[in-house]
């Protein structure tokens, strides 16, 4: 007999629980459109040194806390990059940092994970 998986709670994001696109590649985390004062409100222990882009400790993202495909969390989500805002879950960013890791992909939903 199988077991049908149980249906994600539809409130909870499943970004809790994957990360995947936190330590995809050190490159991804970029800045684009922020401006000066938006960075300064990054902590800068977070920031690379040429101040393009969030700092990258091994393979993710330094503001990524907890275990990738378990529980994890950004420490500096208010403050977050644009990049970081635009990866919405199931979408092809989302698929492809997931594939990276042998993760399925979601159904994309935005009406509600919400940006
Ligand atoms: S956007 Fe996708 S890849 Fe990124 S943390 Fe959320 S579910 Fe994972
Ligand atoms: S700043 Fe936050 S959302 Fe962006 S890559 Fe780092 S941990 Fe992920």
């Amino acid at each position: 007999m199988s077991v049908a998986p149980a249906a994600p709670e539809p409130d909870v994001s499943p970004c809790t629980s994957c990360g995947a696109c936190c330590a995809y590649s050190s490159d991804w985390p970029r800045f684009t459109l922020e401006s000066d004062e938006e960075i300064d409100l990054i902590p800068p222990q977070f920031v690379n040194e040429r101040q393009s882009g969030m700092r990258f400790e091994g393979e993710r993202c330094s503001a990524l806390t907890g275990t990738i495909g378990c529980s994890t969390a950004c420490s500096v989500y208010a403050v977050r990059p644009q990049v970081c805002r635009d990866c919405q879950p199931g979408d092809d960013a989302c698929t492809m940092a997931r594939a990276a890791r042998g993760m399925a992909p979601i159904p994309e939903r935005p009406e509600v994970w919400g940006g």
